[in-house]
């Protein structure tokens, strides 16, 4: 059997590392592909500036299930990086040890081939009247370089970032913060800098800006103006209500779905176990950045509790979110997901009390309400206009885009020619919410011209209608082993 893994990221490498577990392993014959610079790595743990931390402490993340302090025993045991708070450490560090693994695989086995390219077609050349179906891997336009695989693994990550204001190629507009280190390689001290978006990209590149780049003011700007939450005291902690037993009850009276108003029922009954006020933590936020802040800061065991009991909903919101009716979750995504968002993934306290100070010395501006940028050509500047009728636009030399990555298809342009190319070829179509149609039991991806590819599974972001906000390593790495069971499980009874 011949099998592809397209992204050498973290699900690329937990694929690998659920591959070589088995006994059948040495029947397989296994190419891997990516770019030499995030080979092993992916692009959220490339290497970057040291300022870019992971969000979990550092002995809660790991591509070993059953040891979560396999990466933080790692870390101890090299003497490449060192560093004075380990406790929640540079994402680039988990990069490492991820590559460490797959370097470790390429040297102890011959059926693994680590190939440094990126792959830019994925066909199927099944016969008329046939329904076996092959994979043709492509690096290029030459056909003849196609290799054809019998399994194919899509672990390409995130797709391209969101351009809302249409600037991208205009000089002076920075369409990805990243390599932060990087980001500010043209920018001159003088230069009035704008980062659009107020989530966890542009964190990173306040971090970055005020670790390298003291002196240099920026203005934070979104359309809500809402940062991320502060990380509070998060507890361990088990669902009682929010189980897949009161889901399959209740499933019975709904034809097949469990309302989105008795899930909320549901996680209510969970907040009142800690006696959380849940209107004051879901409307606590003023979109006054000081106030939003210091109240997270000062509450950090109700607000760590809220955070924790999130977090859960994100862990098991493979078979919540499926549950749901197709009107639920679009009732979902408009109602709720907000809060979801706004309180995962929180900042570390440091953070927090970094952009407080920030501000309280005029170097950082949070700003919100943006209407619209443009670039006024002649001057050579950028345009940012407020949804206040009055007031006047404000001019910046550069503008570094954090708004995020795509979700849908819909969006796409060149720099995601590779998932271009699928769904034109039909070999995978778009979910209505976001990224790509796959059975969310399997991963298996949904062709519409040949039907469940059985052969084909796809992780991560480009799965984001299914995986609603389940793209954390350890979401991703509980993935890839529960699909290469299954594979090694239809191999066998075929
Ligand atoms: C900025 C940022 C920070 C994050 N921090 C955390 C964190 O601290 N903790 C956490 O749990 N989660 C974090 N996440 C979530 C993160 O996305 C996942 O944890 C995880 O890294 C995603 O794994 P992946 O394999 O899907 O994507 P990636 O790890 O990005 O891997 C995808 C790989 O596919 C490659 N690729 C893309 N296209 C092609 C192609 N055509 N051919 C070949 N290869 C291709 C890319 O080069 C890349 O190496 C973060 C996400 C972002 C964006």
């Amino acid at each position: 059997m011949k099998i592809a893994i397209i992204g050498a990221g973290t699900a690329g490498v937990s694929v690998l590392r659920e591959l070589v577990k088995y006994e059948e392993f040495k029947d397989l014959e296994v190419d891997i592909y990516d770019n030499p610079e995030n080979m092993g790595q992916g692009v959220p743990f490339q290497n970057d500036s040291q300022e870019l931390l992971i969000n979990l402490p550092s002995d809660q993340m790991s591509l070993n299930l059953d040891n979560p302090r396999e990466f933080y025993e790692w870390y101890e045991q090299q003497d490449d990086f060192k560093f004075e708070h380990p406790e929640f450490l540079p994402r680039f560090i988990f990069g490492h040890y991820m590559k460490s693994y797959l370097n470790q695989y390429q040297q102890s086995y011959d059926n693994i081939n680590v190939i440094y390219k990126e792959v830019t077609e994925v066909y199927i050349d099944s016969k008329i009247g046939n329904t076996d179906i092959n994979y043709h891997v492509c690096t290029s336009n030459d056909m003849s370089e196609c290799k054809v695989y019998d399994i194919v693994f899509l672990a390409i990550g995130t797709l391209s970032y969101h351009d809302p204001y249409h600037l991208k190629g205009t000089k002076g507009y920075i369409q990805t913060p990243y390599p932060t280190y990087n980001t500010l390689d043209e920018v001159e001290d003088s230069d009035r800098i704008a980062i659009v978006g107020t989530g966890l990209a542009s964190l990173d590149v306040i971090r970055y800006v005020t670790a390298h780049h003291p002196n240099l003011p920026i203005t934070v700007t979104s359309r809500s103006g809402h940062l991320p939450s502060v990380r509070g005291e998060m507890p361990d902690i088990e669902f009682k209500y929010i189980t897949p037993e009161h889901f399959n009850q209740i499933k019975k009276d709904y034809f097949g779905n469990v309302p989105l108003q008795q899930a909320i029922d549901l996680f209510v009954k969970e907040c009142d176990r800690f006696d959380l006020d849940l209107d004051e933590l879901v409307h606590r936020k003023q979109g006054e950045p000081i106030h939003d802040l210091t109240y997270d800061l000062d509450h950090p065991k109700e607000v760590g509790i809220f955070q924790t009991l999130l977090e859960m909903v994100k862990e098991n919101m493979n078979w919540i979110w499926n549950s749901f009716s197709h009107q639920d979750q679009e009732k979902f995504l408009k109602e709720y997901h907000g809060i979801l968002k706004a309180n995962s993934n929180p900042m570390p306290p440091t953070t927090a009390h970094l952009i407080i100070d920030g501000i309280h010395d005029g170097l950082i501006e949070i700003k919100k309400n943006v209407k619209d940028i443009y670039y006024d050509e002649p001057n050579n500047r950028f345009c940012i206009y407020y949804e206040e009728e009055n007031e006047k636009p404000s001019i910046f030399d550069i503008v570094i885009n954090a708004t995020g990555a795509k979700t849908h298809l819909t969006d796409l342009d060149h720099d995601d020619q590779l998932v271009i190319n699928l769904e034109n070829r039909q070999v995978v179509q778009s979910h209505p919410l976001g990224g790509i149609q796959i059975i969310p039991e399997t991963n298996q991806v949904i062709s519409p011209r040949y039907g469940t590819l059985r052969r084909m599974y796809a992780f991560g972001q480009l799965t984001n209608g299914i995986n609603q906000s389940r793209n954390g390593v350890n979401m991703i790495v509980k993935q890839a082993a529960s699909v290469v069971d299954q594979m090694f499980e239809n191999m066998r009874e075929h």
